[in-house]
């Protein structure tokens, strides 16, 4: 198809809808998006389904965060991952919408680290992956979605705080990379950018792929996959208009890509997964955790980028520290204490800094479908549970070092600690119900490998129960990462781009 397409608003198309395609593409998020625009841009005629609503730029910029997460986040920002054993709950956060989780992310952009990738050739078989193979696909992501280094004139003051610590104590932060232009460090970025400055996906490649000719149709949710003997033939689902109208979407090849949590689901909706037992299992989530810190100065670290400094050092341990920053009102809501504790608190937000931990976890989740529902568990393993009382304890003692007076933990239920409170702190005991924990990254419920019997997709994407059936989100990473991971995914998403396109379709 060529000429222009357009993105319809399901919501406001009248009845059912029966249509042809090339390809359809299921969800319109970071692996969505490339492969969409990649197979348009090729002359094929690509239709994508997105679940969520299509909230233009210049609308979600001007909403307040309540607004966004109720508009833009799934579930309003409160899915969970259910823990199990010594687990914490996890609050795992996701954008539904046209855009996907790429409209929310503070536009932190990392390659793939190369000691996964050859670890993932070496150990998973996946030779197609390594390091120097992967190069072309990382140069085109990130070329497309201008990814730059921070400005050092754009560290906030929180951010220093937490590298002169670091400085200090022998772990100094490095600058980071965003995929901008034009940022000026407002630090709404998870609510979605005002200036159209981060090149989300709905501004980086959706655009591409409607000038191509691809049709976008938000406000639809795919049920299932359709199939002819061994073969994928389309999709069908419901469009969220008055009618609840039916949608069946005939096309030569499906490409799933709803993401870790929603890919799994329409899978085994679809009667796949019996061959492997694989789908929705192992699910990792870059287990999260926040620590603030008092000063006696102002920070006011609202001023500068959300995200600009990072450490790695301690990478051999499976730790990563990032910088972040969060909308006062929102980072008053997460403070401890009830009434005037919490009044006392809300006042001293001028002189706090914050900054991220994260775990490059083992896989200890599950997707699961139950009645019709998705839900998740999350089973840390031993190794990465011990590494949550060594995550406070780096971050608390890197801002003492930087002069704070008192931290924050993430262990609810607690009021801030000075230095003899940290180093009395009995982090083996802290109860895991009491340990606050999110992530931003679930991954690997779909994952690549060379084997039919312990992975879901081989290393083309393409599902081992159904011919032409492909996926290319989140789901597919054979493991966790240990950075963000939203270049990871559409590489391997352009990746996957660049074999359909380079493949004949079926007749
Ligand atoms: C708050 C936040 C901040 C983040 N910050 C960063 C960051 O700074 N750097 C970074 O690298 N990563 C970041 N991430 C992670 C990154 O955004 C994701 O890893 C990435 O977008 C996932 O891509 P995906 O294609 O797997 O899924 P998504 O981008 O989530 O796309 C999946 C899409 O499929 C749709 N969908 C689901 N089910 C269906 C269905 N049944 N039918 C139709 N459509 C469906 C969903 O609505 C969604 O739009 C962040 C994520 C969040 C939530
Ligand atoms: S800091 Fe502001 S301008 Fe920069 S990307 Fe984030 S929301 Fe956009």
């Amino acid at each position: 198809m060529t000429g222009p397409g357009e993105i319809v608003h399901g919501r406001d198309l009248e009845g059912d809808l029966e249509i042809d395609a090339d390809v359809v593409v299921i969800g319109s998020g970071a692996g969505g998006a490339v492969v969409a625009t990649t197979l348009a841009e090729a002359g094929q005629d690509v239709v994508v389904l997105e679940e969520g609503a299509h909230v233009e730029p210049t609308e979600y910029g001007q909403m307040r965060p309540s607004e966004s997460m109720r508009h833009i986040w799934r579930d309003g920002g409160t899915t969970m991952a259910i823990g199990l054993g010594d687990s914490p709950m996890i609050n795992v956060t996701m954008g539904r919408c046209v855009g996907g989780s790429s409209v929310l992310t503070g536009g932190v952009c990392f390659r793939t680290p190369d000691f996964v990738l050859d670890e993932w050739a070496d150990t998973n078989g996946l030779t197609e992956l390594r390091p120097k193979l992967m190069e072309p696909a990382f140069d085109a992501v990130e070329k497309a979605v201008h990814v730059n280094e921070v400005p050092a004139s754009m560290r906030s003051l929180s951010t220093i705080k937490f590298a002169e610590g670091a400085a200090k104590l022998g772990h100094p932060l490095k600058p980071m990379r965003r995929n901008t232009v034009g940022c000026n460090g407002c630090g709404r970025c998870n609510f979605g950018c005002p200036h159209q400055a981060k090149m989300s996906v709905d501004i980086s490649f959706l655009p591409r792929a409607v000038a191509a000719g691809a049709r976008i149709f938000s406000d639809v949710q795919v049920d299932r996959i359709l199939s002819k003997g061994v073969r994928a033939v389309g999709v069908q689902g419901r469009i969220k208009n008055r009618e609840k109208g039916r949608i069946v979407v005939h096309a030569k090849r499906v490409v799933c890509a709803a993401g870790a949590y929603y890919s799994p689901a329409i899978l085994k909706r679809s009667g796949i997964g019996k061959q492997s037992g694989q789908v929705g299992k192992n699910l990792t989530v870059h287990p999260s955790f926040r620590v603030m810190a008092l000063f006696d100065d102002p920070i006011r670290g609202w001023r500068g980028a959300l995200q600009s400094m990072f450490c790695d050092t301690y990478e051999h341990e499976r730790l990563l520290f990032n910088s972040l920053y969060i909308p006062a009102g929102v980072m008053i809501g997460t403070m401890p204490g009830v009434g005037p504790a919490r009044a006392r608190n809300a006042e001293r937000l001028p002189n706090l800094a914050i900054f991220g931990g994260m775990i490059h976890d083992e896989a200890g989740g599950e997707v699961h479908s139950l009645f019709g529902k998705t839900v998740a568990t999350y089973r840390m393993t031993r190794a990465d549970r011990a590494l949550i009382p060594k995550i406070f304890r780096i971050m608390g003692e890197t801002y003492f070092a930087a002069g704070a007076k008192e931290v924050y933990l993430p262990i609810l239920g607690t009021e801030g600690v000075d230095a003899d409170g940290l180093r009395r702190l009995d982090g083996a005991n802290i109860p895991s119900k009491r340990i606050e924990c999110s992530s931003q990254h679930p991954l690997g419920t779909t994952r690549m490998g060379i084997s039919p019997w312990h992975s879901v997709v081989n290393q083309d994407g393409e599902t081992w129960e159904l011919e032409e059936l492909f996926v290319a989100d989140g789901g597919i990473m054979p493991t966790s990462l240990g950075v963000n991971p939203q270049v990871s995914i559409m590489s391997m998403a352009m990746r996957i781009a660049w074999k359909l396109r380079d493949r004949p379709l079926p007749s």
